[in-house]
């Protein structure tokens, strides 16, 4: 077995063994990064291999690109490196058909750096890898998964599929995913509550790549279809450098069970009885095939620091519902275990007590972005009440002004005060 960082016992940082993380997505490669930053090492574990794929929308927005930044990176000149096209907003199309663009504001008020880009999560996520690969504070071991972790007295002694052992560590940042069954594994030992298995806060999508046929409402800018065929959920399409759409399509998973119904044959439905997308997309123009994954939902808290232990971003179920956007939580999570981890280095306190404060800093800096998906979760798995909720947005697409409306929600402080001020009904009915 490889021997990845020597200690030498002579200061806190360098002696202590690495921090171990599970998973090379955004959230364990920022994880990572953001622990060289403050000169402590890491070894970084991947069953897969880079690059590889991952269902997703492929849309970057601007709170991973202000993560990047912090992390010296350059997002701005390097995404475009890397095929990654420019976008100033999103296009909501309502039930009844109408449309809303909702604008993005520039990256900096002072420069028109886009917020927003789409790139294929292949590039993106490979990207970071790069990174990983170029700091020689962080070993990087792909193609080998972690098959098991358990903690003895107060280190976590990991087991890596081929059979092989990590150093044993004081600390691992699970950065697995939604799909990964060490979650579980691992959250039974440590975590003081074990997040409820609960459909309501998980979803299933699927994502094709399909030649662009153009059509675009407003060019270069993504669609997000609201329809009742997939509610509670949504279809999304995003344009790609590469003359290429990303189409996905994400439900709730307690719907799709409770109608047994079969993602991809409601994939193909919807995008042929709709009257412009069957123009659009079929099975003809498809590139390669249409693959799935689970989310996990940011609509209840958990529990997701325990003894020795911090999950990250789809593994502590950060998704936000709305939007299904997971990458920027996925990265704002990382930094924050990398903050905590730095403490709890320094003080040699790998306590569970010491580490709760990750969860209370993951509610304070993240609570207001799932916000909303919170608050109108009950109402979309209430059949009657999503009937209500289709009325709303159909109203508010065809008022001109909804637009400008809609993206105050996107950057206002505190979204349960605007939802609580009587004028932000008042511009939405009157302008
Ligand atoms: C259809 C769909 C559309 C989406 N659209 C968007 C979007 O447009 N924008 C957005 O921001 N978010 C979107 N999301 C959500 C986004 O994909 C996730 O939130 C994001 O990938 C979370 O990053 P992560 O690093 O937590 O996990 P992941 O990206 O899933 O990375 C986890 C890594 O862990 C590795 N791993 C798993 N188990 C093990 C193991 N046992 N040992 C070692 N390695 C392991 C995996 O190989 C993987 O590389 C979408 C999701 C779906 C499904």
């Amino acid at each position: 077995m490889p021997e990845f960082f020597p200690c030498n016992g002579t200061s806190n940082t360098i002696g202590n063994p690495p921090v171990v993380i599970v998973g090379a997505g955004p959230g364990g490669s920022v994880a990572a990064l953001a622990l060289a930053q403050q000169g402590i090492r890491s070894v970084v574990v991947d069953k897969a291999t880079f690059p590889r794929p991952k269902p997703c929308g492929d849309v970057i927005t601007s709170q991973t690109l202000r993560v990047l930044e912090r992390l010296s990176l350059d997002p701005g000149r390097d995404l475009p490196l890397v095929q990654a096209q420019a976008t100033w907003g999103t296009t909501c199309i309502a039930p009844n058909g109408k449309a809303v663009d909702v604008n993005f504001k520039p990256l900096h008020k002072e420069t028109e750096i886009p917020s927003c880009y789409t790139l294929q999560r292949t590039s993106f996520d490979n990207y970071l890898v790069e990174q990983l690969r170029a700091n020689p504070l962080i070993e990087l071991q792909e193609g080998v998964g972690v098959k098991a972790a358990q903690l003895i007295d107060d280190r976590w002694q990991i087991t890596l599929a081929d059979g092989t052992q990590l150093p044993d560590t004081h600390l691992l940042l699970l950065a697995s995913g939604c799909n990964s069954s060490l979650a579980s594994q691992i959250s039974n030992q440590s975590l003081p509550v074990i997040a409820k298995e609960d459909d309501r806060h998980f979803g299933v999508g699927l994502r094709g790549y399909f030649r662009d046929m153009g059509g675009w409402r407003q060019s270069g800018m993504p669609e997000f279809y609201i329809m009742r065929e997939l509610m509670p959920g949504g279809l999304y399409l995003t344009p790609l450098a590469n003359g290429m759409v990303n189409v996905n399509m994400v439900m709730r998973r307690d719907y799709v069970l409770k109608h047994s119904i079969n993602l991809r044959d409601r994939f193909w439905e919807v995008l042929a009885a709709h009257p412009t997308l069957s123009k659009r997309f079929s099975p003809l123009t498809l590139e390669g095939q249409l693959q799935g994954s689970s989310l996990s939902f940011g609509t209840i808290k958990r529990g997701n620091a325990g003894q020795g232990l911090m999950m990250i971003g789809d593994a502590a179920g950060l998704i936000d519902l709305l939007s299904a956007n997971g990458i920027c939580n996925a990265v704002m999570s990382a930094e924050i275990a990398a903050d905590v981890a730095v403490k709890s280095i320094k003080r040699q306190d790998y306590s569970m007590a010491f580490l709760a404060q990750y969860d209370a800093l993951l509610d304070q800096k993240l609570g207001n972005d799932l916000k909303l998906g919170r608050l109108v979760s009950p109402f979309l798995g209430n059949e009657r009440l999503f009937g209500l909720f289709e009325h709303v947005l159909n109203f508010v697409a065809s008022r001109v002004q909804g637009g400008s409306v809609l993206s105050q929600l996107l950057y206002h402080p505190d979204v349960s005060k605007l939802l609580r001020s009587p004028s932000f009904y008042k511009q939405m009915v009157w302008g």
